[in-house]
């Protein structure tokens, strides 16, 4: 590592934040200058914790679980089943029941849908989702409508990226049998009204999924409170590993939905003329799952205790506020969503220059920011644009990363326009 520059001399005062300490791949220089890793929204780092939780985990208890009467399995059973519990508590769900571990947020939306498309959904029935939801929010729901000739609804918005909550009241009508939706927009940082949208949706007797992968690692969410019927969210954007995530279930529903797939694990007994299915929340849970996964993403949402939500939440609103206003300041940049209440993502234009070529020049400087659709191309059609440039933080960035984020947004504007 070359010490002399003056990236580096800055870089290596600002290793004494004690989260950023707790995040070893932070530590380190791309093409010569300090990583400024402003990426978080698609993936987190992870914290020594869980690094050196998955390695105990592979050199102590690593086995099958629910199987096996031998002591290795029976503790990796435990530590699978504690973390469920600890998750429970986490979104403070009624009990552990109604946590099913998935592979992300992906799969917990697809086996939402794929079970509803088997569950009485025909052609008389909608589903309502938004104008600013994730592909895996959007496609899924159309897979349903293929399947059974329900159709999709789709809540507009506003220039700054708010749902229009008039239109939405419009769109409730009693063929509702599902509305899905973003509690945090991931490309415009919009935080839905959620809890009013909800409501209004169970009025019609209306189910309600909430994808909460830009939600969980920014804002407390308690189910109850909320009352959603199911909500998702992923592991690795909470500082947890990849591959595993949570969908979480109203009981009575998740007892009402046939399972997803069929398999090991899944059932209580099986003969060629009648399978009897498990009860929750294996039901949910067909063949080997993600143990490693499982159990150390209690290690990611102990680590977010220890913090605590509201402590992040208070800190990274302050950073996304301090981010506006230097990116608002450069010529040509302009914010794409504009909500009054956002979090998590900062996404811009820039007026005569590609994102792509932004998010190039930004990564020469060591700046790790995310450019394209993000995974909402109907959002890009809406403002008329290829895509943004996103930055995206965490409760280890600082103002430091903003201030070299926006000087570097500044140099390749100049560069480029
Ligand atoms: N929904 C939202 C709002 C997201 O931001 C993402 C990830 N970018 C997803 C769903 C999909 O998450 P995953 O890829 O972890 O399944």
């Amino acid at each position: 590592m070359e010490l002399k520059s003056e990236d580096v001399q800055e870089y290596l005062s600002y290793q004494g934040n004690p989260v950023r300490e707790q995040f070893p791949s932070l530590n380190q220089m791309v093409y010569g200058k300090p990583l400024i890793y402003l990426d978080n929204a698609a993936t987190t780092q992870k914290p020594w914790k869980v690094i050196n939780a998955v390695q105990e985990y592979y050199t102590t208890i690593n086995s099958n679980i629910h199987r096996g009467v031998h002591y290795l399995s029976q503790k990796a059973t435990d530590a699978y089943e504690l973390s469920r519990t600890t998750i429970a508590t986490f979104i403070n769900a009624k009990n552990s029941r109604e946590v099913i571990f998935t592979k992300g947020t992906t799969e917990g939306i697809n086996l939402v849908a794929d079970c509803f498309s088997r569950y009485g959904i025909t052609d008389k029935d909608s589903v309502i989702i938004s104008s600013f939801e994730h592909h895996s929010n959007i496609v899924p729901w159309q897979m349903l409508c293929d399947k059974t000739g329900a159709r999709l609804k789709v809540i507009p918005m506003n220039e700054d990226g708010e749902l229009l909550m008039d239109d939405y009241k419009a769109l409730l009508d009693d063929t509702v049998k599902i509305v899905a939706i973003s509690y945090v927009s991931n490309t415009l940082g919009t935080i839905n009204p959620i809890k009013e949208i909800i409501d209004l949706a169970h009025q019609i007797g209306s189910a309600v999924l909430v994808d909460a992968a830009q939600a969980v690692q920014h804002l407390a969410i308690d189910v109850k409170d909320l009352d959603c019927d199911f909500l998702v969210f992923s592991g690795h954007k909470m500082y947890g590993p990849t591959g595993i995530g949570i969908l979480y279930g109203k009981e009575e529903w998740l007892e009402k939905l046939p399972p997803y797939q069929g398999g090991g694990d899944m059932i209580k007994t099986v003969s060629f003329v009648k399978t009897e299915y498990n009860e929750l929340p294996f039901k949910f849970e067909a063949g080997t799952p993600h143990i490693e996964g499982a159990i150390n993403l209690k290690v990611a949402i102990d680590f977010i205790n220890e913090i605590g939500l509201e402590q992040i939440a208070a800190f990274e609103q302050g950073l996304m506020s301090y981010a506006t206003t230097a990116v608002q300041e450069i010529p040509g940049v302009n914010i794409i969503g504009r909500a009054k209440a956002k979090t998590g993502s900062l996404s811009l234009s820039v007026t005569g220059a590609h994102p792509y070529d932004i998010g190039v020049l930004l990564d020469k400087m060591g700046i790790a920011v995310r450019t394209g659709h993000h995974c909402t191309q109907p959002i890009m059609d809406f403002y008329c644009i290829p895509g943004t440039v996103r930055a995206s933080f965490a409760l280890y960035n600082s103002t430091l990363d903003v201030d070299r984020f926006a000087e570097g947004l500044k140099r390749a504007v100049n560069m480029l326009v």
